[in-house]
């Protein structure tokens, strides 16, 4: 962090992104899954792209949480503490929000994320830890998405307003303020408060990106609560008239207050449109950092073939000039690090020429972590004809019970079959294990419950390193799945009419009837056909699915639209 010119870090006009949580790095705790990873990317793009972002976030000094299995896999939470004094420069302005009547000062970090193109991009950590706060105050910025809804609506009263206040303190000239989730929402208001009550200045100001169609996602308040922890300089009345009459929903708020608003895949564009009728919604499909998530066998191999592909992640249109074998052996490279580590954490005998199954991301039932697991006698008849192994990781919500025993549900699995099919499910999943496990496998399996997978990002991540991809058609796979040709779908492309039951029994089919007859058959007797679907899923997806890509987008359609 030595030669950085402080000032200039945050010179020039900027767009100014607001996240409840940012993925530096594994190091920092300070994101829980895949809004926290995208944000990460989002910084990691723009200072790729020389794009004037500055980012905001929370310092979450306790983090998210670690995560630990009793032998029957029960999850345990531990702190995640780490150490922003070792990492990150304390700037030396402060401001103050009211929070309950009392006036709560924050702190400010500075962290520099830069490009290896030369690009950088300043992302702040807001903090309340200081010694004038009362105690209860100084604990608000500890625990990310910790505690109860008073917890919360403290937390998002930090980095919205708190946010807009620092933003203000350290004289950034403002060109857009991208909420990236409803978490910021407050910030809207005491933006309109410094425009006179305008609606359009501040419309014209904001941009605002919504992650998903889970009820939970969107944050509401009782008005109680507001009245009894709100800043007063904002009337109640004026808060209801954009936050809803009834309760005070964060998305409204940025509903209303917003000029741009968008979705993060063209299907998640139609759901929201549903979801809230009346608004114009926009589409901007995610992507991933490439050069984050790239495995260095197969980088060494792009690096070769197709030069430059890192900064313009649309070459890798040119993966047919890499030689079949050559992405065999790399990708093999990839996956043996993985049985390693697999291994060395199980002491079972994985093995490096068993087709693999990867499967990792938040343990939120909606995702339904053990679909593979409903028909047992199936799964069994499918592994004595091809052998299978799969690997599962994923936290639990520390409040989401149904979660945990999804968790467990795949121990009582792993039991079971235990002289069968070997499945492991990986303690404390974060950046640094996904970077090994999703190059690792072979396939990676997601099996999300339409339509509540608003994009995933994890399988943009496998398609990168030529893993392909076996994913109920929802969220970007939409996009990406060319059946048999990028990967497969389970179940339907299209919805229709389907009823629950029978979107059930039509993606039980091809859950089994894929693996069984098209899946596994080709990746042990075709294993050239099974690598053409590995470049398929570099060149056909990997080069769109990038937040390079997504970062162009946001420029010309949101920043600048
Ligand atoms: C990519 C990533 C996610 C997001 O996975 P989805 O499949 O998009 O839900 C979550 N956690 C970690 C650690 C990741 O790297």
């Amino acid at each position: 962090m030595d030669n950085i010119d402080y000032e200039g870090v945050f010179k020039g006009k900027r767009v100014v992104y607001f996240s409840m949580e940012i993925g530096i790095n594994s190091e920092f705790s300070t994101y829980s899954g895949g809004l926290g990873i995208l944000a990460g990317d989002t910084v990691r793009s723009s200072a790729d792209l020389n794009i004037p972002l500055v980012a905001v976030t929370l310092v979450s000094k306790k983090g998210y949480f670690r995560q630990e299995f009793t032998p029957d896999g029960w999850q345990i939470e531990h702190s995640d503490v780490w150490e922003p004094d070792k990492h990150l420069i304390l700037l030396s302005e402060q401001v103050e929000v009211e929070i309950e009547k009392r006036s709560v000062k924050i702190q400010a970090w500075l962290y520099v994320v830069k490009s290896t193109a030369g690009g950088q991009v300043p992302v702040i950590f807001l903090d309340t830890d200081l010694e004038v706060n009362a105690p209860k105050d100084r604990e608000i910025t500890a625990h990310l998405y910790g505690g109860d809804q008073r917890y919360r609506m403290k937390q998002e009263i930090v980095l919205g307003i708190g946010g807009l206040r620092m933003i203000n303190a350290l004289k950034i000239n403002v060109l857009k303020y991208h909420l990236n989730e409803g978490h910021a929402s407050f910030l809207l208001l005491d933006l309109l408060r410094n425009f006179g009550w305008n609606v359009e200045s501040v419309k014209n100001l904001c941009v605002f990106t919504t992650h998903t169609p889970v009820e939970a996602g969107h944050d509401k308040f009782p008005y109680q609560l507001a009245l009894e922890i709100l800043p007063t300089v904002i009337p109640i009345d004026t808060i209801k008239e954009y936050a809803g009459q009834d309760s005070l929903n964060m998305t409204h708020l940025a509903l209303n207050l917003s000029g741009f608003i968008n979705g993060v895949a063209e299907k998640h564009r139609e759901t929201t449109k549903k979801m809230f009728p009346g608004y114009e919604i926009r589409s901007i499909t995610n992507g991933i950092h490439s050069l984050t998530w790239i495995h260095p066998a197969l980088k060494k191999l792009y690096d070769e073939y197709i030069p430059g592909w890192a900064k313009e992640p649309e070459l890798l249109v040119r993966t047919e000039f890499i030689p079949h074998e050559e992405i065999w052996e790399s990708h093999y490279d990839a996956k043996k690090e993985l049985i390693d580590y697999v291994n060395g954490k199980t002491g079972r005998d994985f093995s490096y020429d068993t087709f693999t199954i990867g499967f990792a991301r938040r343990a939120s039932t909606y995702k339904r972590h053990a679909l593979l697991f409903q028909d047992l006698k199936r799964l069994l008849k499918i592994n004595k004809q091809f052998p299978i192994q799969i690997i599962f990781a994923g936290k639990a919500h520390p409040k989401d019970e149904p979660g945990k025993k999804m968790i467990q549900e795949i121990f009582s699995y792993i039991e079971k079959l235990k002289n069968d099919v070997k499945i492991a499910y990986l303690e404390n999943y974060n950046m640094d294990i996904a970077k090994i496990l999703v190059p690792g496998v072979d396939v990676w399996l997601n099996t999300p419950m339409r339509p509540m997978e608003a994009s995933g990002t994890s399988g943009m991540k496998a398609a990168l390193n030529g893993v392909i991809n076996f994913s109920v058609s929802d969220g970007w796979w939409v996009e990406g799945c060319i059946e048999g040709v990028t990967g497969w779908a389970i179940g339907p492309c299209l919805e229709g009419k389907l009823s629950d039951s029978e979107m059930a029994i039509l993606e039980k089919q091809d859950l089994y009837g894929k693996l069984e007859y098209a899946i596994l058959p080709m990746f042990y007797e075709h294993r050239d056909s099974w690598i053409t679907i590995m470049k398929n899923s570099i060149g056909k997806i990997a080069y769109y699915f990038n937040s390079t890509r997504m970062m162009r987008h946001y420029i010309t359609d949101a920043y600048f639209g």
